[in-house]
């Protein structure tokens, strides 16, 4: 078989061996290269140590903590790049499930080798040929996940491990292979050892993936979500068929159905729809007819998913989009519906997030067994795209009557559209933001300067 590689990889190659140092390329990217795949980053293993391989390439830094040196290399394209080059290293005592207790240089690509997870990712290249110690082409083949050496300690010695292979398995569309996938139950609970963030990124990454409620299944069967999303175990079993319902599935499975035919590419969307009904376990009741009922859901569930966006350590910006598309993501395409109320649906999910909120819903209808579409839903959103292009008016603006009434405390009458009138003229003569902050003080001060009173 003949490997091509990019005249950036050939040249590292040839600086070290130049040296009289071994190089190897590592890890991911041969397994990328062998499936025929683009690969992110290639990664460079060395006897070298750090300071030589450092001298070898004077564009390049030392992170002490991995004991990596990242080179710096243009290409023709004037674009630089960053590759990795790591000391062959082997590991010992990973009493933390988390960390190698210290990590220690290897003599030989061997030990290098040994330490690597998954038997597809503990192949390497010198250029020429491919070093496969551990059948790593075979497993590729036969599409397989299979641990390197003795699953149990391999995912006791770094516990994130189970979830990279879920990962690897997902994405590839691979099997875990028996032993390993017991290892992975048998180990499920050792997860909670695991930082929060590397947990997230993960999960994230699954649920990017081409196949993630295949993904999000795989990790329930190994009893891993129920140490990441408790919350989600508790909607499998919680039935919503009932008389008036048309629903084919309990809260569980429709979740993953949803997440499953989410339109969306954007993970945080996606991660949206599955947890969408997270609030139904506990707001599950029935009516005396029989009619199983989940009253406000949709609020209790915002606020179950803030606390797993905070707990899994989301960027605010994530963890808004999170809550508000779970919030109003039971919003009704009723066509009685004032032009104000679809007004109001625009500013509560933000027209920034309207592409979102429907790729959302359609992920729930078809993931209950309804119509990608209807009529209503369509027309609906004709009515959005309109009602954008309406001129704005009183009320569009982001405070309303009633914030007028409390700071003049007073009722209903001509006083409060006169301020809000005013306030409307300030905002289009670009006077004043529309802005809630901005319009309150505005009132307070009006209030104050007595400059309209009844
Ligand atoms: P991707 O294409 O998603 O980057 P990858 O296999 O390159 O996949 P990385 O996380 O970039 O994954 O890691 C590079 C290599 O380092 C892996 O292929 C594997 O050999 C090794 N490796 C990474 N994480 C671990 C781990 N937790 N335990 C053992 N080996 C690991
Ligand atoms: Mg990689």
């Amino acid at each position: 078989m003949k490997l091509k590689f990019s005249e950036e990889v050939k040249e590292i190659f040839t600086k070290l061996k130049r040296a009289k140092f071994q190089a190897y390329i590592v890890g991911g990217c041969v397994r990328d290269l062998l499936l025929g795949r683009e690969t992110k980053d290639w990664d460079f293993t060395t006897d070298a140590l750090p300071s030589q391989i450092v001298k070898l390439f004077p564009d390049s830094f030392y992170d002490n903590k991995f004991g990596t040196v990242g080179v710096k290399i243009k290409n023709g394209r004037q674009e630089t790049n960053v590759f990795e080059i790591t000391t062959f290293r082997s590991e010992s005592g990973y009493s933390d499930h988390r960390h190698p207790d210290k990590i220690v240089w290897g003599k030989t690509l061997e030990e290098d080798l040994q330490r690597r997870d998954f038997t597809i990712n503990a192949m390497a290249s010198d250029g020429t040929k491919i070093i496969d110690l551990y059948d790593g082409q075979k497993d590729l083949k036969n599409k397989i996940i299979k641990a390197v050496g003795d699953p149990d300690l391999r995912f006791k010695e770094d516990s994130l491990r189970m979830m990279r292979a879920v990962r690897f398995a997902t994405y590839l569309k691979y099997l875990i292979d028996v032993k390993t996938f017991s290892a992975i139950k048998e180990n499920s609970f050792l997860l909670a050892k695991i930082s929060h963030e590397r947990i997230r990124d993960e999960l994230l990454k699954i649920i990017e993936s081409d196949y993630p409620a295949d993904g999000i299944i795989l990790l329930r069967n190994a009893g891993l979500i129920n140490i990441i999303l408790p919350e989600l175990e508790k909607c499998f079993g919680v039935e919503q068929k009932s008389p008036e319902r048309h629903h084919i599935y309990d809260v569980g499975t429709h979740s993953i159905m949803a997440l499953k035919h989410c339109p969306s590419r954007n993970p945080i969307v996606r991660f949206a729809t599955l947890l969408h009904d997270i609030g139904k376990p506990v707001t599950a009741g029935k009516t005396p007819e029989g009619v199983i009922t989940f009253y406000n859901h949709e609020i209790i569930g915002a606020s179950i998913v803030r606390n797993i966006a905070d707990r899994l350590h989301f960027s605010k910006k994530d963890r808004d989009l999170l809550v508000k598309l779970v919030r109003y993501h039971q919003f009704t395409v009723d066509e009685r519906q004032t032009d104000t109320a679809l007004r109001r649906f625009l500013r509560n999910v933000g027209k920034e997030n309207l592409e979102d909120m429907l790729a959302l819903r359609t992920g729930d209808r078809l993931g209950g067994g309804a119509r990608e579409t209807s009529w209503r839903l369509e027309l609906y959103k004709k009515r959005l795209v309109e009602v954008q292009k309406q001129p704005f008016t009183v009320a569009d603006l982001k405070v309303s009557g009633h914030a007028v009434m409390k700071i003049y405390g007073i009722g209903p009458g001509p006083l409060v559209g006169a301020v809000l009138k005013m306030l409307f003229d300030d905002v289009v003569k670009g006077i004043l933001k529309n802005e809630k902050e901005v319009l309150l003080k505005r009132i307070n001060d009006l209030k104050k300067e007595s400059k309209i009173t009844s």
